[in-house]
């Protein structure tokens, strides 16, 4: 059985004109599955039932199930593992901002990137998601959300998984959610943050997808980024910060260049000179991170007084910085920590 969740509506119509199928069908079914979250096609009540028997023959509609849901003490933010019915599970996030409901969204069940402070890397990568299983992620919360008269508003792609390394489903699956008969999502309410994948920047900026890039950096010098991010072996640091520039001379976007405080590590003066040094002259901004710490990684937050001054370094040196608010922390909502937590269990019991 094909899957059809994900589909296109062109992909959609080309299937069914192929089986003698009207063309019109297709626009209902989009709509069925998209605008009204449909979960099968007998809930599809304006098809003919023969149709909706022959179409549940031959398609299957992958949704993920909920597995385990927090919320912050505050109820602002909520955290929904999801399990496909494979067995492959990712988390997302909902954080009811001021400006709108933002999610965060993951591209890979696991990741293989290996980044020293992360847990989405802790147990490697089970493998690519689909543009129709990140869809539905999507989707599970914009359901959710439309009970209350809510929609989602914007999204990042900053869940588990490098998006870049699954770079021809995460286009299709940002294109499907720009579509009128999807949620119509504007690109500019959407940012895709990368740990620097040169090539796909470069291919990403050809696109004609006007969204932000969001790259992250975590340090200023060679060596120190390659000890945090073995990922700097294969694109260094300054090819990536290279990769930015003409990222935004392409798109006209800002980039944001992401960058966790650690302490003793990363977060001292000559970092802070040395990062305002590597980024002058860019249309860039900085988002400082205190890092959130994973227990298995051992790094620790960083004090008020040394966030406070880098930042004022870099704002010194006219470097736009930010230092990201953060939301659901009670609720283990750093990159991954949820899905680890509960592979660990799960290992535990075999
Ligand atoms: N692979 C992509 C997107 C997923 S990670 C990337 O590397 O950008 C999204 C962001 O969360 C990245 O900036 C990542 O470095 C950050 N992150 C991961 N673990 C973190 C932690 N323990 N504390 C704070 N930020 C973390």
């Amino acid at each position: 059985m094909k899957s059809i969740f994900g589909m296109t509506l062109e992909e959609m119509q080309a299937e069914f004109s192929a089986q003698n199928l009207e063309k019109y069908r297709a626009k209902q079914v989009a709509e069925w599955l998209y605008k009204k979250f449909a979960k099968s096609f007998s809930d599809m009540t304006n098809l003919p039932k023969d149709l909706r028997a022959a179409l549940g023959a031959k398609y299957r509609i992958e949704k993920p199930t909920l597995r385990t849901r927090l919320d912050s003490a505050d109820g602002r933010t909520s955290k929904f593992l999801l399990v496909f019915p494979d067995g492959a599970s990712v988390e997302s996030v909902l954080m009811r901002q001021p400006y709108g409901n933002s999610i965060c969204i993951s591209t890979q069940a696991g990741c293989n990137m290996g980044c020293a402070f992360c847990a989405s890397t802790l147990h490697g990568l089970a493998r690519n998601l689909t543009a129709g299983e990140m869809l539905a992620e999507v989707l599970f919360i914009e359901e959710m959300l439309s009970k209350e008269g809510e929609k989602v508003d914007t999204m990042v792609l900053m869940g588990s998984g490098e998006p870049l390394m699954n770079y021809d489903n995460v286009v299709c699956f940002l294109r499907l959610l720009h579509e009128k008969y999807v949620l119509n999502m504007g690109y500019r309410n959407i940012t895709l943050s990368t740990s620097g994948i040169v090539p796909a920047i470069d291919d990403l900026a050809e696109e004609g997808m006007p969204i932000t890039l969001s790259i992250s950096l975590h340090a200023p010098r060679e060596e120190l980024r390659t000890d945090l991010m073995p990922i700097n072996r294969k694109y260094p640091l300054a090819d990536v910060v290279a990769a930015g520039r003409r990222y935004a001379e392409k798109t006209g976007r800002r980039v944001t260049y992401e960058y966790i405080l650690i302490r003793d590590l990363n977060d001292g003066e000559r970092e802070a000179r040395e990062l305002a040094k590597l980024l002058k002259g860019q249309t860039a901004s900085v988002n400082l991170i205190p890092v959130n710490p994973v227990p298995e990684r051992g790094f620790e937050r960083p004090t008020d007084e040394s966030v406070a001054s880098f930042c004022s370094i870099l704002a010194h040196q006219r470097i736009t910085a930010t230092v990201r608010r953060e939301m659901g922390s009670d609720i283990q909502a750093a990159c991954g920590q949820l899905r680890s937590r509960h592979m660990s269990a799960e290992e535990k019991l075999q």
